[in-house]
């Protein structure tokens, strides 16, 4: 190797799933490792089948997270907000309701401010 001058910095990307109250959905989110966090910049659907066979639990994704300007938001509720569970999975926040419950695990309780603790994540397309 030895390219270490003038090589293109790739940004580590990587996708996580969230599920939707709406018809308890499933969709990937795309986040990209900033200096202080992870901002998402995607949403897209995706097939629960898919979601077993690309292994989006793999890797975590630690520290705070915010959305890109262009953040699309959710494919069929538009939030732009999360709920991150204790399974460590993501939902739409989309309600306005502090009361919670995981449409993973089915956990519920009341909602806190996320303290950046992590959630599951896989490689990037
Ligand atoms: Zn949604
Ligand atoms: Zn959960």
């Amino acid at each position: 190797m030895g390219f270490e001058r003038g090589m293109v910095v790739m940004r580590e990307a990587r996708i996580a799933l969230s599920k939707c109250k709406e018809g308890n959905k499933i969709y990937g989110v795309r986040f990209e490792k900033m200096e202080n966090g992870w901002k998402y910049t995607w949403a897209f659907p995706v097939k629960e089948a898919t979601a077993k066979r690309e292994h989006y639990d793999e890797t975590k994704i630690v520290g705070q997270i915010f959305p890109d300007s262009g953040y699309p938001g959710c494919p069929y509720c538009r939030t732009k907000d999360f709920v991150v569970c204790n399974c460590g999975k993501l939902n739409c926040h989309n309600g306005n309701d502090s009361h919670f419950t995981c449409n993973w695990c089915g956990l519920s309780g009341t909602l806190g401010s996320y303290d950046g603790s992590g959630f599951g994540s896989g490689g990037d397309l």
